[in-house]
C-alpha cells in the first residue's frame, strides 16, 4: 500500500499531522466551539431566497471582489470602516492563510504565544513559513513586557495574537496589542474569532486600526453568527493590506452561493447574534459550577471553557465521550476544553463532569 512517505511531498511537510478535531456522531457535540443553535427559520428563508436568486447566474463567475458582502461586513463592524478596509474568504483559516502567503512564506517567520489556536502553526507550515512558538505565562497570561521581549528576540515577519485566546478563553489586555504594534517590524494579526462573546468592557482591536497599517483584525462568522457551515471569515485592516492580499487570493475564491448566503446572514445578524447572550450564560454557568466543585478553571471571554482535570486528560476525555459528551483534548497536559452549548447540552456536560470528576 502506498503511504504519504512514498510520495515526493515537500520535505518540510514530512511527519506533520493534519488538523483533526474528531467529527463523531454522539448526542452532545461540544468540541469545536460551534454555536449549538440551529439557524432560525426566518433567517433560513432569507438565506434560501438570496441563494435562489443566484442560481440562474451560476454559469458566470461570481464577483471576484465580493463587494456587496464586504460592504455589509464593514457596516457590522462600525468604527468608521468601509468596504476598502474589509476582506473576506472561506473562513478565517483561509483569511489567515492568505495573510501568511502575502507577508510570510519561505525565508520568513511567524510568531505566536502558545498555548493558542493550533491552526496558526499549521498555516505557517502550509505556507512554508518558519514558526516561532513563544509561550504565555504558566497561568496563560501574557504581559506587554513578555510579548515585547519575544518580538525583540526573534524579529518576526508576522505576529499572531489571539483574543479571546483559544484554547484558554481569556481576552488580551489591550496594552499587549499596543506594545506589540510598537515593537514589531512585521504585520500583527489579532485573531478575534470569539470577540462577540467577551465579557462586558473587553475592548477589541478595531479601535487601534487608524494609524496602524500593519495591524490586521481577523474575524469569523463561524462562532457568534452560528454560520460555521457557511465558511465565511474576514479581516479589517488598512486598505493597503486588502490590496496586498489580492496578490495571493485565488480568483473567484468566494462562490456566488457563499457570498449570497453570508450577505443574507449579515443583514439578518440581529436574529443570529441573539444566541450570544444565552451562550454566555451557559459559559458562565460552566465556569462557576466547576469552580464550586474545586476545579481550576480559566477565565473565559469566549464560548468555551478550559478546565483542569488532573494528569491524564486523555483518559478523562474518553470518560466524557463514554457518556455521550464530546469535548476537546487540545493537547495541553492536565486540561480539557468544553464549548458552551444550549442549556440542556451544558447540563449533560455538567452532569457527566459531576460523575467523572467528583
Ligand atoms: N481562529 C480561532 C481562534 C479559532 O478558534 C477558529 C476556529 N476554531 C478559527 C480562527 C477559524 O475558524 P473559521 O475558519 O471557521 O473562521
Amino acid at each position: 500500500m502506498t503511504t504519504i512517505d512514498d510520495l515526493p511531498i515537500r520535505d518540510d511537510l514530512r511527519g506533520k499531522s493534519p488538523y483533526g478535531a474528531p467529527q463523531l456522531n454522539v448526542p452532545v457535540l461540544l468540541n469545536t466551539n460551534e454555536n449549538s443553535y440551529q439557524v432560525r427559520e426566518d433567517v433560513v428563508e432569507e438565506i434560501a431566497k438570496a441563494v435562489q436568486a443566484e442560481l440562474r447566474d451560476l454559469n458566470r463567475y461570481p464577483d471576484r471582489d465580493a463587494i456587496a458582502l464586504r460592504t455589509e461586513l464593514a457596516a457590522y463592524l462600525g468604527h468608521g470602516l468601509t468596504t476598502a478596509n474589509v476582506w473576506a474568504a472561506n473562513g478565517s483559516n483561509e483569511v489567515q492563510q492568505q495573510l501568511l502567503q502575502t507577508f510570510a512564506g519561505p525565508g520568513r517567520t511567524a510568531l505566536g504565544f502558545g498555548p493558542s489556536y493550533s491552526m496558526h502553526p499549521l498555516l505557517a507550515a502550509g505556507t512554508g513559513t518558519e514558526w516561532i512558538g513563544a509561550l504565555r505565562d504558566p497561568d496563560f497570561g501574557l504581559s506587554p513586557e513578555a510579548a515585547v521581549a519575544e518580538i525583540e528576540r526573534h524579529d518576526p515577519d508576522v505576529v499572531f495574537l489571539c483574543s479571546p485566546n483559544n484554547p484558554t478563553g481569556t481576552a488580551l489586555d489591550p496594552a499587549v496589542v499596543d506594545a506589540v504594534l510598537a515593537a514589531a517590524r512585521g504585520m500583527v494579526v489579532v485573531d478575534e474569532a470569539y470577540i462577540e462573546f467577551s465579557r462586558p468592557g473587553t475592548p477589541n482591536a478595531l479601535a487601534l486600526l487608524p494609524g496602524h497599517p500593519r495591524l490586521i483584525v481577523s474575524r469569523t462568522m463561524s462562532k457568534a453568527f452560528g454560520f460555521a457551515g457557511g465558511r465565511l471569515g474576514y479581516f479589517a485592516a488598512d486598505p493597503a493590506v486588502v490590496d496586498a492580499v489580492q496578490l495571493v487570493r485565488l480568483p473567484y475564491h468566494l462562490s456566488a452561493i457563499t457570498q449570497a448566503a453570508a450577505r443574507a446572514a449579515v443583514v439578518h445578524r440581529e436574529a443570529l447574534l441573539a444566541t450570544v447572550e444565552a451562550i454566555k450564560e451557559q459559559r458562565d454557568r460552566i465556569v462557576s459550577t466547576l469552580r464550586e466543585r474545586g476545579l481550576k478553571v480559566a477565565d473565559s471571554d469566549a464560548n468555551f471553557v478550559l478546565f483542569a482535570v488532573g494528569d491524564d486528560q486523555k483518559a478523562v476525555w474518553q470518560q466524557f465521550l463514554d457518556r455521550g459528551v464530546l469535548i476537546r483534548d487540545v493537547g495541553l497536559k492536565g486540561w480539557l476544553r468544553v464549548t458552551a452549548g444550549t442549556e440542556s447540552e451544558t447540563t449533560a456536560f455538567l452532569n457527566a463532569a459531576e460523575e467523572i470528576l467528583s
